[in-house]
């Protein structure tokens, strides 16, 4: 059962419906988003009567819809939701891009990266210090000593820091360093991680798990938005097929079928989505103009000697010519702004 608050109503009386209604059976839970007005009662076999709680003053309506990611969805909340990390916007029909490399390595590297992608106008740099590895011979990451070298890079030249986290237990550790929570594709459906990232204030980047349905990515969004954090991007980085020439197959139909149900910006990860430098470009322009509200891109100053995911490491140049290519896209973009999408 979904309740909505009055919105004039104070933080106090809130408590008060929520403490009434709690009363009502035993082991009834509820979650309430911060900074909303919606609360999801979870009536856990007790059957809560509808009528008595409308006739709560404090409550506007109840529903019964079972739409089992409410709060991220367009039910929910109408407009588009616009989410900022520093001086980033998330949300407002321009898109952002993330660049930087797979793991960070060693200061060198993520210094030049850093110069490197800001001198192209990044805003935002990615770079793993916890990495999630398949085998467990890969490299795993440089841990607190990668948050700091990034933390680095963002006082040299100013660029704001996306970095996973792998563990609910390393979630303050890495809110200290971080600008943007990163949530990888294996922890999406990670619950405690998605519960603590949660009660954090930072944004967050929740990845697709590359096996995930449209239903189960909104669901562990939803997870992170009951705990009180509305502040998430999604991002697709593709999902496992039976192809074999690329490592993903980049799920391109989920933009615009997420932005028909969901309030939630979503970006593309096309250096995960193909696994292949050579298809970064075309991938990257294909996911603009289906709608994305930005890309993630692994870049690396020397990408063949780059310690994790060498194949999709754009090169410098490389990087400068999707840059560019980017720049006109979004000139185009702008003419076509205002117009509705047709459905
Ligand atoms: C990453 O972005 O560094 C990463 C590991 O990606 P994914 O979780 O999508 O595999
Ligand atoms: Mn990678």
């Amino acid at each position: 059962m979904l309740v909505r608050l009055r919105k004039d109503i104070s933080e106090v009386e809130a408590e008060k419906v929520l403490a009434a209604i709690k009363r009502m059976g035993v082991g009834v839970e509820i979650s309430r988003t911060r900074g909303s007005s919606a609360m999801i009662i979870n009536e856990n076999g007790n059957r809560l009567d509808k009528m008595i709680i409308k006739n709560i003053p404090a409550v506007e309506a109840v529903s019964e819809s079972d739409n089992p990611y409410f709060l991220v969805s367009r039910e929910f909340k109408k407009e588009n939701s616009v989410v900022t990390v520093g001086d980033v916007i998330f949300g407002t029909g321009k898109p952002v891009i993330i660049a930087g490399p797979c793991a960070v390595e060693n200061e060198s590297q993520i210094l030049e990266t850093a110069r490197l992608v800001h001198a192209r106008g990044i805003r935002l740099m990615r770079g793993g210090a916890f990495k999630p590895r398949t085998s467990p011979y890969s490299f795993e990451g440089l841990g607190e000593e990668g948050l700091k070298l990034l933390a680095k890079a963002r006082e040299e030249t100013g660029v704001r820091i996306v970095t996973e986290v792998l563990d609910a237990i390393d979630v303050d550790l890495v809110a200290e360093y971080a600008d943007m929570f990163q949530i990888g594709s294996r922890n999406m459906q990670n619950y405690k991680l998605l519960k603590a990232v949660g009660k954090h204030k930072k944004p967050v980047l929740l990845k697709r798990g590359m096996s995930a349905n449209l239903n189960e990515f909104l669901m562990s969004a939803e997870h992170i938005m009951t705990e009180g954090n509305d502040r998430i991007v999604l991002c697709e980085r593709g999902i496992r097929t039976f192809v074999e020439y690329s490592r993903n197959t980049l799920d391109l139909n989920v933009v615009p079928a997420v932005k028909q149900v969901s309030h939630l910006p979503i970006i593309v990860d096309p250096s995960h989505g193909t696994g292949r430098r050579d298809l970064i470009e075309p991938m990257s322009l294909a996911a603009l103009a289906a709608g994305a509200d930005g890309l993630i891109i692994e870049v690396h100053p020397h990408p063949d000697k780059s310690w994790s995911d060498p194949e999709q490491a754009l090169s410098p140049e490389m990087f400068t010519r999707l840059m560019r290519k980017i720049n006109h896209f979004m000139e185009w973009q702008q003419q076509y702004a205002n117009e509705i999408p047709a459905r």
